[in-house]
């Protein structure tokens, strides 16, 4: 099953930060790649340079409708979703949508096409976790009703259908649960941590910290979690898989490592936390080594960082 030739692919939400790298990287493997994204969040700047690409077309889409596909397909991976903690507030109902019917329609269009399915879930799905690292067999401590429930409960959802479909009409999917990611293309204003305390770094305005800091999370580069995805969408295995960097840190060790990457003489600001943010978040990537041939991030975070700031120093002007 895993050395199945993959040469056509969907990528939903391929304009955005996450998909607009896959797309690059599937090209750059030599497949045809088909980006469908309703630029809610994605943004045509992402994947600008690909639209000449003769293996490469854009199509303006929203996947919670009926999903057409020309032609046939090896592969629907479903990165489309909205996923910065300030889009659940700003974005509730979207995301529910397309976490559940984008979902479906997504599976149903690999079902007709006899394709691989890859999801893009989230650690989202261990909520505020009560063990650490959080290990795939962990169920997760989420509350349903919270403010961050609208993307957990989606991708929950979005797990058990991607397993029904499995199960029940064989589909041949993948499950990648992404831990926190960063890089290029980050959107400069999604609200999230490194977004946030880039470009107040670059623009010399204090550094908001939420709460007092020592919330932590553990941050991949994205062409790391890239690489995982691909090795997971080549592999045999059924079931999620973490990937991302278990280099924990709290939120302000990352405040201060920005702070010095980027040379800013920026302050601190503390702000209030918002209701549910987990406490701490690290993948136990022991399963992804064993199924994806010793995967492992390379990319440290200062380099990672520095990439980083390269792009917001240029998108900043
Ligand atoms: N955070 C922060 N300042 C910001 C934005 C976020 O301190 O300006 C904190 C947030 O409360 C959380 C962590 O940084 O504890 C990571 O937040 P992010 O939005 O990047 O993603 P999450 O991991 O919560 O999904």
């Amino acid at each position: 099953m895993g050395d199945v030739a993959i040469r056509r692919v969907l990528v939903t939400g391929g304009a955005g930060f996450i998909g607009s790298h896959l797309c690059e990287r599937l090209l750059d493997d030599g497949c045809s790649v088909l980006c469908y994204d309703n630029l809610l969040t994605g943004s045509m700047d992402n994947i600008q340079h690909l639209l000449g690409h003769p293996a490469f077309d854009f199509e303006h889409y929203d996947v919670t409708q009926y999903l057409y596909v020309p032609g046939d397909l090896d592969a629907v991976l479903h990165f489309a979703s909205p996923a910065s903690p300030a889009d659940f507030e700003r974005l509730p109902i979207q995301i529910l949508k397309v976490g559940s019917l984008g979902t479906h329609k997504a599976l149903g269009l690999a079902k007709a096409k006899g394709a691989r399915f890859l999801l893009a879930s989230t650690s989202e799905c261990y909520g505020d976790p009560e063990v650490n690292p959080q290990h795939e067999g962990y169920w997760g401590n989420v509350n349903p009703i919270g403010i961050r429930g609208v993307y957990d409960e989606a991708k929950r959802f979005a797990e058990a259908m991607t397993m029904a479909y499995h199960r029940h009409h064989q589909v041949d999917v993948r499950i990648v649960r992404i831990f926190n990611t960063f890089g290029p293309r980050m959107q400069l204003n999604d609200g999230r941590a490194i977004p946030n305390f880039m470009r107040q770094a670059i623009r010399g305005e204090p550094l908001t910290v939420f709460g007092d800091g020592a919330q932590t999370r553990s941050f991949c580069y994205v062409d790391d979690l890239v690489e995982g995805i691909l090795r997971l969408l080549r592999c045999d295995h059924v079931g999620p898989v973490n990937i991302g960097n278990p280099n924990e840190m709290t939120l302000l060790e990352m405040a201060q490592t920005i702070l010095s990457v980027t040379g800013s003489a920026s302050g601190i600001e503390y702000r209030e936390l918002p209701p549910d943010d987990p406490k701490v978040r690290r993948p136990d990537i022991s399963l992804a080594q064993r199924v994806l041939d010793a995967w492992a991030p390379t990319v440290s975070v200062e380099d990672g960082l520095r990439r980083t700031a390269d792009y917001f120093k240029g998108a900043l002007g």
